[in-house]
């Protein structure tokens, strides 16, 4: 039966055609689903735009709006199981990594929950006699939120739950491969008493459903999560209209290791860095620098832990990395690691996909670590999304910052290091949004997110989050029973 979508409250087949879910980890069909036709996103935004514009909603006091998403927390954990099930179904990621992503969801609808009920206006400065002054925030109306394959429940609960609670109304676009969450997650939504029209889930490709929607001129911001060359287009888009952007995209992040580091801890966290998700993380750390003095014996270390990891069924306990997302994705890894050949890359361990018996249908690839590489190299400069770490030779603080900052990207960092104030030097002096020391890939929903340079503008999470939802307004109260006086 092909699965409906969610158009302004109404659960209905899309008047596009229809597309298909596949499993990654042996490409059988997980459903077949409808898709949106260009006047299923014109009927989704005219609704939205009513929606928002609705007392009912926009007026609500806050913590009864806030009461909405922590009843979507609460449905979320109760059917944890089966909602990282589906994802695991769409994505090919393992179990305990959809997991993870799953309670990461309900956290976030939690803490913005919090957030918006407590969320002040303000009394600003103000000459007590003659008038006084209120900075206050509205919604900005319809939002167009449009999501990559690699970690959806997460990012588009990152989205939806402070763009719905700052009084807006939300377009979602998911990506096609992995649309299955996204309906769900509109049900969870619906189920948890969120009014008619405010959320539509319309599935459909990029080009042509993502453009339309962010073209529509009731779509007032854009909040885009997916590759650098797309999100650029979203913003000749958003320049084009004078709407806002954030823009979250991709990354090539340095992962330091130096000759203080505790080995052991690092080495771990190294190869997590860029392993978990089979390397289809955006914050994975894909360029290591380890200095010279502990670079063999490091590597050694990494390498026996790259080759213990366990590649396989995402649905089987104890598996590090399951399939990437489709073939196509796994032929373009495995151009990259060709590429590195040609540059005069070496490959330590891995370097294949992995095709025989429980693989055969799949899309596996082997943790991959590549040496002989310099930072200038186009493997280095380029994201892979992959498995694939390059391992380079730094000499000290000056040569690492050089080769680390030299990318067009800045997403992330990690930095391994047993001395505090080399940690903070280096951390401050790297140009990037987020920085990890002694440790990688962790995440809390109270701490903003964002990219520098092309890997992004703006910031997701954080209390303050919702502020990225909403237009500031000030507001002058006049006091002064005379009337104005001129040239004041
Ligand atoms: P993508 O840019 O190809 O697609 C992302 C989304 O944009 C999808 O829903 C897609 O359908 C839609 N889209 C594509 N073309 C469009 C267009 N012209 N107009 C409107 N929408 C369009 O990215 P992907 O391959 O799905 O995801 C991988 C990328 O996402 C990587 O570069 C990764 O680094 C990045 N990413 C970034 C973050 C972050 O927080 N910075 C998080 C996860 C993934």
């Amino acid at each position: 039966m092909v699965k409906e979508i969610y158009i302004a409250g109404e659960w209905r087949l899309g008047r596009g055609g229809t597309i298909k879910s596949y499993f990654p980890a042996d490409n059988s069909v997980n459903a077949e689903i409808s898709t949106a036709s260009l006047e299923d996103v014109n009927e989704a935004i005219e609704k939205a735009e009513q929606a928002w514009r609705d007392p009912s909603w926009r007026n609500r006091l806050p913590h009864e709006r806030a009461r909405i998403l922590y009843k979507v927390a609460d449905i979320i954990e109760t059917r944890v199981d089966e909602l990282s099930r589906l994802q695991t179904r769409d994505n090919g990621k393992p179990l305990t990594e959809t997991r993870g992503l799953v309670m990461s969801a309900a956290a976030t609808a939690r803490y913005i929950a919090a957030a918006c009920e407590t969320f002040n206006d303000e009394l600003t400065t103000q000459r007590a006699s003659d008038f006084m002054t209120l900075s206050v925030h509205e919604p900005v109306g319809v939002v167009a939120a449009i999501t990559p394959w690699n970690s959806p429940i997460a990012s588009e609960v990152q989205k939806l739950a402070p763009a719905l609670a700052a009084g807006n109304a939300v377009v979602l676009k998911p990506a096609e491969a992995t649309s299955l969450i996204a309906l769900e997650l509109a049900k969870i939504f619906e189920e948890a008493g969120l009014p008619k029209g405010l959320l539509s889930v319309l599935v459909g490709r990029g080009s042509v459903i993502g453009d339309a929607i962010v073209k529509h001129p009731l779509v007032r911001k854009i909040s885009f999560t997916g590759g650098t060359t797309t999100g650029r287009n979203l913003a000749h888009i958003a320049a084009e209209k004078l709407i806002t952007t954030s823009l979250e995209l991709g990354g090539k992040s340095p992962t330091i290791v130096f000759d203080d580091a505790d080995i052991e801890l690092a080495a771990k966290g190294v190869a997590y860095g860029i392993f978990s998700s089979a390397g289809q993380a955006c914050i994975a750390g894909s360029r290591l620098f380890i200095q010279h003095k502990v670079y063999d014996r490091f590597l050694k270390r990494l390498n026996e832990i790259t080759q213990n990891l366990r590649v396989g069924h995402p649905e089987k306990t104890g598996v590090h990395m399951g399939s990437l997302i489709n073939q196509k994705h796994l032929e373009s890894v495995d151009r990259y690691v060709n590429l590195a050949l040609k540059e005069g890359g070496k490959i330590l361990t891995g370097g294949k996909a992995l095709t025989d018996g429980e693989y055969a249908k799949g899309s596996f690839y082997l943790p991959t670590i590549i040496t002989g590489l310099n930072n200038s190299a186009q493997t280095c400069q380029e994201e892979i999304f992959g498995p694939v770490l390059v391992a380079m030779k730094f000499e000290d603080e000056e040569d690492l910052l050089k080769q680390a900052n030299d990318s067009c990207y800045g997403l992330a960092a990690g930095i391994w290091t047993e001395n505090f104030r080399r940690a903070w030097k280096i951390s401050r002096a790297l140009e990037v949004g987020t920085v990890w020391i002694n440790t990688y890939k962790k995440f809390s929903i109270s701490v903003p997110f964002g990219g520098f340079k092309e890997s992004g503008i703006g910031r997701e999470k954080g209390r303050l989050g919702i502020l990225s939802y909403m237009q500031q307004k000030s507001i002058y109260m006049g006091l002064n029973e005379e009337p104005n006086a001129w040239a004041e």
